[in-house]
């Protein structure tokens, strides 16, 4: 039965029995209405009640400021990967291209309209090729994707991998070298005209490495656009385990299906000034003929639209979103006034438990992670360091003791446990003890 079963799997991952329950309820007969969640309107006054009140709630957790949209996609954390280029590199076109067209105008007050499209598309051309950076900070198999994701689409010659973490560490990853080594793409005031974005995964789930706050070197450094860095975050499995100060992000995303819900719905959340009316998109004429790759890019991945529409351009998984909103709910309701700092306190709780065990025994135990950037979320350690039929014998002994998804990811092997918000306190406590039980021969 669920009681029994104690799973720590990396997503999909457990959800909390009540919403699970409830969800079989709807899935039959949502509210009494004959129907069921997978089977009314997208856009029937109970699906907007649905939306409107997961919104509500992701607000009121994450104390999200009204300058930013709630934006309920699909296509997963993956999608967020071309939709963030897809996305911003227009932004940082169409800022260039205003200011080109402010200058050149001001320098030939006479020209007719087309002349200056021209001069200000040949200055454009140039620029992007000059000066049109992405910055990723590849910390994990994430934004590593990630930022492979960005090379296919425009052109590895766009992307400035400024920190590749493997390289301060043997090829592999595990540790955030300080940021003094990192090179970012240098703003106006460092020297330099700024990148269009700076992208990082703010938890490693494969890797088990978390950011444990924000980058000081990622800090807005001015009012002036090329003094600031638009921060991107992937917070794919860590989203509403800790407080975030959302004002400093451009865009923070994730796919539900590890702390707040099942796949299918992916969170967007967006600052509104990036988005039309704020910052025009440039006229896909103008994107096509700059001709970089993966511009204008698929409708349903463009913030405008699906903002424009209230997250239902398209068919949205309603059955997905309310599961998602009913955890946020019941956050909301756990935590009060707390909010996301209430999650947050029993996630540290639940991780030092586990990473506690494993530090007592480290002849037996070797966490993968530096300890500096270890992950409350993804907890990833080796077992006698990393013999195959050692692992092989923990795993069949947890197993035994119905504590489940402890594999590691098949690129990196070893043992992952993954303590993501549903994972109740008592799981762990059965995790802990079986982990001294092995270390003492029990
Ligand atoms: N980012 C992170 C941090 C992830 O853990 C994952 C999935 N495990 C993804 C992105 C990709 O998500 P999806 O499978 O929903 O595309």
């Amino acid at each position: 039965s669920r009681q029994e079963v104690s799973y720590f799997g990396a997503g999909p991952a457990p959800l909390p029995t009540s919403v699970v329950e409830e969800g079989a309820k709807a899935f039959v007969n949502f509210n009494d209405t004959g129907l069921g969640l997978g089977e009314i309107s997208h856009r029937s006054a109970a699906a907007t009640k649905i939306l409107n009140d997961a919104k509500a709630n992701l607000t009121a957790l994450l104390d999200i400021p009204d300058n930013y949209e709630i934006l309920f996609m699909q296509a997963g954390g993956s999608g967020e990967f071309s939709a963030v280029v897809q996305n911003l590199v227009p932004v940082w076109i169409e800022r260039r291209r205003r200011r080109a067209e402010a200058e050149i105008t001001k320098a030939n007050p006479n020209a007719e309209k087309a002349e200056v499209d021209e001069l200000v598309f040949s200055r454009l051309q140039k620029e992007v090729d000059e000066e049109l950076k992405l910055d990723y900070l590849v910390t994990g198999s994430w934004s590593l994707k990630a930022s492979q994701e960005a090379a296919r689409l425009v052109g590895s010659k766009y992307v400035n991998v400024a920190l590749d973490a493997r390289k301060a560490n043997n090829g592999k990853f595990g540790v955030i070298p300080a940021e003094e080594t990192w090179s970012l793409t240098p703003t106006k005031k460092e020297g330099g005209k700024g990148s269009a974005f700076v992208y990082f995964c703010d938890n490693e789930t494969v890797d088990g490495v978390e950011f444990q706050s924000f980058p000081k070197s990622l800090e807005a450094q001015g009012q002036d656009e090329e003094d600031e860095r638009l921060v991107v975050a992937d917070m794919s499995s860590n989203f509403i385990s800790r407080k975030v100060d959302v004002s400093k992000y451009a865009v923070i995303f994730g796919g539900a299906q590890k702390n707040i819900g099942v796949t299918g719905i992916t969170l967007a959340i967006v600052r509104k000034d990036l988005l039309p009316p704020h910052t025009a998109t440039p006229p896909p004429a103008l994107l096509h003929r700059l001709n970089i790759g993966g511009l204008p890019g698929p409708v349903v991945l463009d913030y405008a639209t699906i903002a424009k529409n209230n997250s239902l351009y398209n068919t949205l998984p309603i059955f997905n979103l309310w599961i998602a909103g009913q955890v946020m709910a019941d956050l909301v309701n756990a935590f009060g006034a707390q909010k996301v700092s209430g999650q947050e306190e029993v996630a540290s709780q639940k991780a030092q438990l586990i990473y506690g065990a494993l530090d007592k025994f480290p002849q037996v135990y070797q966490v993968v992670p530096d300890k500096s950037i270890r992950s409350r979320m993804n907890i990833c350690f080796r077992v006698h360091n990393g013999d195959d039929a050692k692992e092989k014998e923990f795993i069949a002994g947890a197993e035994k003791r119905l504590l489940q998804g402890l594999k590691g990811h098949r690129s990196v092997g070893g043992m992952r446990a993954s303590n993501y918000n549903a994972v109740p306190l008592e799981n762990v406590q059965k995790l802990v003890k079986y982990l001294e039980d092995y270390a003492t021969g029990n």
